[in-house]
């Protein structure tokens, strides 16, 4: 059959948007230049894939193709369990099942590899039995991948919580973090979900490859001392970033997004554009300081506006528009005064499109990494709002690494209060910090689009991957 003798990559994504999404960019990469065809094999909740995955699955080329796997149980976890424990027991049970898929596709494929990201270890096992190569994708940057190699060490050489060390850690080849900037679930050791990242950092060494969402301008330091460590043992890093998901604009005027509309009509580069991801809500008091701190800035922004956590969950509604009194957590008033110069928007953006709009002259962000890269490649500064997972260590990259980002203070109530807000805001769009770190930007945005072009690193570092898996397939019986 054609295509039988195409070498054909099986892709294992950990549930999550933010994981799915830049795996497909990096499967797009390898089938556009690399003869080669990839199917997703997806843990799913339900059975069935959620909204947001169908509407990037819709999009696919027609030789990536993608299945569902069918639900596990987790019943038997505690309610408070931490997402890295959920996803990797969901990885973990779903063995049996992946099994089957990938006897089916080496029925009739040439089955080379199998891609599993950053907490899929445990699926190296499967991969062994059909004697296919083993990599990792890595999602976030590679200052989180050097600590995903140095943890074993860390955690045999510490005892105490690292957020007690009196100096910060210092991880091979990346800038100092102290020890409570570091990822979320290494913040409680007793916790299960720090044994499952020392479990997989641990199986790390048995990749034949990692793939990291990176690229050498914006972590050179981290890159080089990662690939160093072939030497001890570790596989080989290819950094194939920056992989980001390009919206395709909408073909009719009349289906162009409202708030993109608003953005034509405002000067360039005078927007400030607000979003926390697709999971991140504030408390109530945090909306209101950040509403009066935009507010008191006198700038303009674009505001995707989550409902507070204290009062409902956030992914649940799903209203769209400017209905203003679902907008009632807001403080009084506060879209009127603000009419015509800011623009609020409920629960989700068309974030690619915004930031690649001439008006966004800033991102207030919290640091998702896909976040970060497509600032990055738009050349768009950045205001640093860690909440959750690696983000804290992405701000500690932006603010005082590659020095992209301002970083609001947060105040012993472990709110950022509106004139906080309203200072940095202001320093980002009119001050000359923000003036230095938009010129920073423009350097890495044209790095960006380098690594990316034909024949430089990212590119080629993706068809060396390639490469070796074909090799790896005419030298197999
Ligand atoms: N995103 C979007 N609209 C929104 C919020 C998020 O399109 O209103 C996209 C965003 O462009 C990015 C992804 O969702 O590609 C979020 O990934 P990130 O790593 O930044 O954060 P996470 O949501 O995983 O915390």
């Amino acid at each position: 059959t054609p295509g039988a003798l195409t070498d054909h990559v099986a892709m294992l994504p950990s549930p999550g948007m933010g994981h799915l999404i830049p795996l497909i960019e990096l499967a797009k990469k390898l089938v556009h230049s690399n003869r080669v065809t990839v199917t997703f094999i997806i843990p799913t909740e339900s059975g069935s894939p959620s909204k947001a995955q169908q509407s990037v699955l819709a999009a696919l080329p027609p030789s990536i193709s993608y299945v569902f796997l069918p639900p596990v149980s987790l019943d038997d976890l505690p309610e408070d369990s931490r997402i890295e424990t959920i996803i990797s027991l969901s990885v973990s049970r779903s063995l049996p099942a992946l099994r089957e898929v990938l006897a089916a596709i080496a029925k009739t494929r040439l089955l080379v590899s199998l891609v599993v990201d950053l907490f899929g270890t445990d699926a190296f096992e499967v991969a062994g039995e059909f004697n296919v190569s083993r990599y990792i994708f890595y999602p976030a940057n590679a200052t989180c991948l050097s600590l995903f190699f140095y943890l074993p060490a860390l955690d045999r050489a510490v005892s105490c919580e690292y957020r007690d060390l009196p100096e910060p850690v210092r991880i091979p080849g990346c800038i100092p973090i102290r020890g409570e900037d570091l990822l979320d679930p290494v913040q409680d050791r007793r916790n299960e979900a720090y044994r499952w990242v020392l479990h997989h950092t641990k199986r790390y060494p048995m990749a034949d490859g990692i793939m990291v969402n990176s690229f050498e301008a914006l972590e050179g330091g981290a890159l080089e001392t990662l690939r160093e460590k072939r030497r001890e043992g570790m596989p080989p890093v290819y950094a194939v970033g920056p992989l980001v998901k390009i919206d395709r604009p909408a073909a009719a005027a009349a289906e162009r997004a409202e708030c993109l509309k608003w953005l034509d009509e405002q000067p360039r580069g005078s927007v400030l554009y607000v979003s926390f991801g697709s999971g991140g809500t504030l408390s109530s008091e945090q909306i209101t300081e950040l509403a009066l701190g935009l507010e008191m800035s006198e700038q303009r922004f674009l505001w995707v506006v989550r409902r507070p956590n204290d009062i409902a969950a956030s992914s649940y509604f799903k209203v769209h528009g400017q209905d203003e009194a679902f907008f009632d957590f807001l403080p009084e008033c506060f879209l009127e005064r603000t009419k015509g110069r800011g623009f609020v928007l409920p629960s989700w953006a068309p974030q690619a499109q915004v930031l690649a709009h001439e008006a966004t002259g800033g991102f207030l962000s919290h640091c998702g990494w896909n976040s970060i890269l497509e600032s990055v490649v738009n050349g768009v500064p950045v205001i640093a709002w860690p909440l959750y997972a690696e983000q804290r260590m992405n701000a500690v990259l932006l603010t005082e690494g590659i020095q992209v980002a301002l970083q609001p203070k947060v105040g012993e109530d472990g709110v950022v209060n509106r004139e906080e807000v309203a200072a940095v805001v202001k320093g980002m769009m009119e001050g000359e910090a923000g003036k230095k770190m938009r010129y920073r930007m423009k350097g890495l945005k044209e790095a960006a689009g380098e690594a990316l072009s034909e024949g430089r690193a990212s590119t080629m570092a993706i068809a060396e991957v390639a490469l070796k898996w074909s090799a790896q397939s005419s030298s197999s019986p």
